[in-house]
Parts: structure tokens; sequence; C-alpha cells
């Protein structure tokens, strides 16, 4: 087989193209990328997965000639990715819708029109019924779309923070996404989920708005058991189904997000620090954790298992470590109260296991690096 045939086969996989260059707007380092069409445009650097845009977020920003110059609405606002491959840039310009809008006059004006109004017509709500109280009405207007916009941006940054040290053995990725699946469908949650396991010490897991589910290994190493974890697990659920976050992010984010999030336009490079410094530093309010700890319960007991593993493993990280200035119990903190209604709700369990042995035994190994051949 010739180079060429082997190159044009696996271009329809939607793999190999020649490389790009692509500046993380942050630093001016010039990264050397492969491209990968699938479900989003993949950047990988080395082999590693460094930033996923999606299609409909691409634009084309000023480029020389003949090379294609995207920016992504959802990613920071300098970051830049430089294709010179003729087929790359048709394959990108057909899955593109909107890789010419924005850039031309009237619409941009109509924008700043739209803008300003939403802004006054905001600033009259929240004098009139204050911020809480418009967070909490306005939360269910909002679409799923513009929540799964910005999953994919917070989604970014956190590939961004952990610098694709995303554990892939497979047999634990299963393990996981079996884990997951299981509590989707006991809790009756219609959302899809997405699921990664970071390799890092920190004890915390968290999802992220439109439904992606983060497990960072120094939780998993914590956890004695499926149960513990996948308490867990059914409580940040708990937030994707209330959409804590997005209430979280109009209450504190005020006027400014607010018009944002209205005309779908959180494109700004303070909007996008803004929602990856409130994933991470923001404790929810003490009724959303009742609320969230509400509903890992029920689908706990809807799978027939405890729910009080789940404290045991959340009182586990509080013994192990002092200060939770980071981790799971600083966006949660285990009240005695919370404590207290977990051991309340102790069941014997009536359902089969959530993960066989096997299974929670690659799950706690998926980090570990497999032995060569
Ligand atoms: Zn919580």
């Amino acid at each position: 087989m010739s180079g060429e045939t082997a190159l044009a086969a696996a271009t329809q996989d939607g793999k190999a193209h020649q490389p790009a260059i692509y500046f993380d707007g942050i630093t001016n380092r010039r990264h050397v990328v492969e491209l990968r069409l699938g479900a989003n445009l993949d950047l990988a650097e080395d082999g590693v997965a460094i930033a996923s845009w999606p299609y409909e977020d691409l634009r084309a920003a000023d480029g020389g000639h003949g090379t294609l110059r995207l920016r992504c609405a959802s990613s920071l606002p300098l970051a830049r990715l430089e294709i010179f491959d003729p087929a790359a840039q048709a394959d990108i310009r057909n899955r593109a819708r909107f890789l010419e809008s924005e850039r031309g006059g009237s619409a941009q004006t109509g924008r700043i029109v739209a803008w300003s109004l939403a802004a006054i017509v905001s600033i009259v709500l929240i004098v009139i019924y204050g911020m809480p109280l418009v967070a909490e009405r306005l939360t269910p207007l909002i679409p799923l779309s513009f929540e799964r916009r910005l999953g994919a941006m917070a989604d970014n940054q956190v590939r961004s923070i952990f610098g694709g040290r995303t554990c892939s053995n497979a047999e634990g990725q299963a393990a996981f996404a079996k884990l997951v699946e299981t509590l989707r469908q006991g809790s009756h949650l219609e959302m899809p989920l997405q699921t990664e396991v970071v390799s890092s010490r920190i004890a915390n897991a968290f999802a992220l708005p439109g439904g992606k589910i983060y497990l960072l290994n120094g939780l998993l190493q914590k956890a004695q058991s499926p149960d513990e974890l996948a308490g867990v697990i059914a409580h940040e659920m708990g937030h994707v189904s209330h959409r804590d976050h997005l209430r979280m992010m109009i209450h504190r984010g005020g006027v400014s997000f607010l018009t944002g999030l209205l005309f779908g336009d959180v494109t700004g490079s303070g909007v996008v620090i803004f929602v990856t410094r409130s994933l991470f530093e923001v404790s929810y309010t003490r009724e959303a954790e009742q609320n969230a700890d509400a509903f890992a319960i029920e689908t706990m007991h809807a799978l027939g298992r405890s729910p009080a593993p789940m404290g045991d493993l959340l009182s586990r990280v509080t013994g192990a470590e002092g200060n939770h200035t980071i981790g799971i119990l600083a966006t949660h903190p285990l009240t005695e109260d919370r404590r207290a209604l977990m051991r309340r709700e102790d069941r014997a369990p009536t359902g089969p296991a959530l993960l066989s042995d096997d299974e929670w035994q690659a799950l706690k190994a998926i980090c570990e690096l497999r032995p060569a051949g």
C-alpha cells in the first residue's frame, strides 16, 4: 500500500491530516498538533488531547494566504489554530456551520443593541426582586443548549488545567462508565453523561454543566467500595439535574453574565475564567446540598443500595486532610446533619452490586501505567 493510500484511508476515519499549529491563548508557545475530526475538532500534541473545539463554535480569524486560521467561541479569546493542509481545511469548512459568522457590521450592531437592552432589563429585575430570586426564576428558562455551551467551555479549561492527565486504562474506563450509567438510569436523569478519570492526588469529583463527570484519582483511591463512590457521584448528578451550576453562576455573575447568557454570547475571556472559577471555588447553598443529597439517597435506594457508605467516604476524606480549601469538601462541606441523614437512610442492600469485584479492581487501577508488552 502506498503512503498516499494510507493517508486517504485514515482521512476518511477523520484521523490523519498534516499537523497544524495551535496557540493556547495564554502563552505564545507554538504547539504542533494533530487534528482529529470526530464529534468535535480535537487537537492532540504528542498523542495527548489538549483541546476539543465544537464545530459550531469555530470561527474564521484573519489568516495568511492559503492558511485557515481559526478561533473557538467557547475557548479563550486569543487561542488560535492555523491549518495549512488543504484537505483538512476543506473537511473543517464542511463541518463548521458558523465559520464566517460574527464578521458583519449590521449583525454586530444588532447584538450590541440587544445586549444593552438585556442589561437594562436585568438591572431592573435585580433591583426589584434581588439577585437570588432572579437566579431562581431564570434558571428553568435557560435552554439546555446554553448549559451545554457552558459545559464545553468549562471542559476545555479543565483539560488545560489537568494537561492531558487522563487515565486511559480501557477496563477502568468501561467500569466507571458502567457505574455512572447505572446511576443515571436509577435516577431517571434524561441527559446523557460523559465520564473521565484524571490522575490527581486531590480528593474530588465534580460534574460540569451539560453532564460531564470528572473523578479525580485522589478520591477514587480513598474509596473502599463501589457504593461509597456511587453515592458521591450520584450527589454530583443531583447538582447537574437541579442545574445548580447555572443558578450559582447567574447569582454570582450578576448582570454581565446574565446578558451574555440571554444572548448565547458567553465568549468573553472574563466569562471563561469566571465559569471555571465558579466550578472550583464556590460552595453551593445549604439548600442545594440538601437537594443533591436527597437525589443521591433516592438514586441509591432505587438501585437497592445504601447511601450510608457515601458518608463514610466523605468522612474518611475529612480525617485524612486537615484543611479543605481544595477538594470535594470545600465545595460540598460535610455537615453533621448531612452525615446523620445518610446514616438514617442506611438499608440492607436488596439490589445487585453496582460493579463486580473485577470491575472495581479495574477502576481502582485506572491511573496505573500498564506494564509494557
Ligand atoms: Zn454538593
